[in-house]
């Protein structure tokens, strides 16, 4: 009798986790607690992924685009997460929603998008980018199309980890949504609670270039109050560990045309008399950078923000692969006089993304053209501005003898300049990074790794995104993408493999169980 009541008293205890809500379960353990719940939950949860991956999702397709936000509304309210749609005129909503903590100190803002590259149905393997397939492996190793296996009365539906799911969005950008939200699940079935008030913003244009973004927050700045936002938009690094980066580079884009005779000339008649644009353009080009690819621009690094010995040791500890990238991408000599790309790509960069001038190949006519066309663009890093970076390069082409407009000469101005520039600004933004060495940055690595081990921590992507949106708020800005790398984002066969989205949900559920600074 006694035992049994002993035994009674301790099972009417509150669950030891519930009691304990001051002392957060270690990462590891948070980690292994959302894999016990996925695992007991694998149908369920593919099946919310497959139902919002068959909702067609280009920018510009408004119905369609609004139904994922509507969609998107029932998937945050049936978590009884308060959610708010901020309306964009003809494109889809950004999808606010805001979890309370009652103890939490502090929020985060979890970024994500819904919207995807527009898609060409006839290039895909199986043809309709809106309905989820499933494939035992890449197509690339030859991965058969398989069937989704269902829960029965007697087995729950079991995926493998190298399994993948083939559709528009399936890792860019819906499955770390998803992710978030069955993260949050698991917590709840486990009895773990949030250490962190959440919010989240999840965006329907950002394919389409975030055109509506800023002013759609500015609008709405009284709900954006947080402390870090977290973007889960990208892929792990190539290695496949998990990746922690701490910032994106902005650009700039401009287009030169440089001018000849009023119409293409007679090349024996005129040859040797008529100035060649092809050949001024090719000349002003080429005196842009020298030999290792440093620009020659008057200040172009003057503005470039030191790394501190965070992002140093950082970049020094990233795995080396620009032997294996030399070999694979057939390049014999790099740019950049011996550096390697993860240095590179903490400088600006100046490149011509295309070129144009009369004809080439079987169309071929033997002119002096009219014009030459060149259109170039720059990548930014921190503490660069847009536009002065922009005035530089216009600066340097006034040096070299150019007389600068922003539309077609007149006739006179061509008869009195003999070297003539239209530049036509695309415009850009800045770049932002958060500095690694906040204690934030570091909790944020602390906890993914507890999750899921060592991680490749990036002082910045090359790439560009407009997380200075976010940075001018005022936020530390963290990106932790979850997807693979090889998950031929935004092209035909967009895939997700299994495993990375598993231990994402993991990642995620560490991080809302953990994140205290
Ligand atoms: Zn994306």
């Amino acid at each position: 009798m006694r035992i049994l009541a002993v035994t009674l008293l301790i099972a009417a205890l509150p669950h030891p986790a519930i009691a304990q809500k001051s002392t957060p379960r270690a990462p590891a353990e948070v980690a292994q607690a959302v894999r016990e719940y996925r695992m007991d939950n694998e149908d369920r949860i593919i099946r919310e992924l497959s139902e919002f991956l068959a909702i067609p999702n280009t920018a510009s397709d408004t119905p369609n685009i609004q139904k994922n936000a509507a969609h998107l509304v029932e998937m945050l309210e049936a978590r009884g997460i308060e959610t708010h749609l901020l309306p964009i005129t003809g494109r889809g909503p950004v999808v606010f929603g805001k979890l309370i903590t009652p103890e939490a100190k502090r929020t985060v803002i979890f970024y994500a998008h819904y919207d995807g590259q527009p898609v060409d149905a006839a290039a895909w393997t199986d043809g309709k980018p809106f309905e989820p397939v499933l494939r035992d492996a890449p197509i690339e190793a030859g991965g058969k199309r398989i069937s989704f296996p269902e829960n029965s009365a007697h087995h729950r539906a079991v995926y493998d980890d190298d399994w993948r799911i083939y559709a528009r969005s399936s890792s860019d950008d819906k499955s770390p949504i998803v992710a978030l939200l069955a993260a949050i699940d698991a917590l709840r079935a486990k009895k773990i609670p949030l250490g962190v008030n959440l919010k989240v913003i999840f965006e329907g244009e950002e394919e389409a270039g975030s055109t509506n973004l800023q002013r759609t927050l500015e609008l709405h700045k009284n709900l954006l109050g947080a402390d870090l936002l977290i973007t889960a938009d990208g892929p792990v690094h190539q290695s496949g560990r998990p990746l922690v980066f701490f910032g994106n580079r902005g650009d700039i884009g401009l287009d030169i045309t440089v001018y000849g005779p009023v119409r293409a000339l007679h090349s024996g008649h005129y040859g040797n008399w008529a100035p060649n644009p092809a050949m001024e353009l090719s000349r002003l080009l080429a005196s842009m950078k020298d030999a290792d690819g440093r620009v020659l621009i008057d200040g172009y690094y003057d503005d470039v923000a030191p790394l501190g010995d965070a992002e140093k040791k950082a970049l020094a500890e990233l795995p080396q692969n620009d032997a294996d990238l030399q070999r694979e991408l057939g390049i014999a000599k790099p740019e950049g006089g011996g550096k390697k790309l993860v240095e590179l790509i903490m400088e600006p960069s100046l490149n011509i993304r295309g070129l144009r001038s009369a004809y080439v190949g079987e169309q071929a006519q033997n002119v002096v053209p009219d014009r030459a066309e060149a259109s170039l663009d720059a990548r930014l890093v921190r503490g660069e501005d847009p536009r002065k970076k922009f005035d530089q390069i216009v600066r340097f082409i006034l040096k070299q003898g150019y007389y600068v407009i922003d539309r077609e000469p007149t006739i006179e101005e061509r008869r009195t300049h003999p070297l003539i520039a239209k530049i036509a600004d695309e415009g850009g933004y800045r770049a932002s990074r958060t500095p690694m060495d906040l204690p934030v940055s570091k909790k944020v690595v602390d906890v993914v790794e507890g999750a899921a081990g060592p991680a490749v921590k990036m002082p910045t992507l090359g790439g560009t995104a407009p997380m200075y949106i976010f940075e001018e708020l005022g936020l530390p800005v963290i990106g932790v993408p979850i997807v693979n790398a090889d998950n031929h984002q935004h092209s035909s066969d967009e895939n997700l493999r299994l495993g990375h989205f598993w231990r994402g949900m993991e990642i995620y559920g560490a991080i809302l169980a953990d994140l205290n600074w």
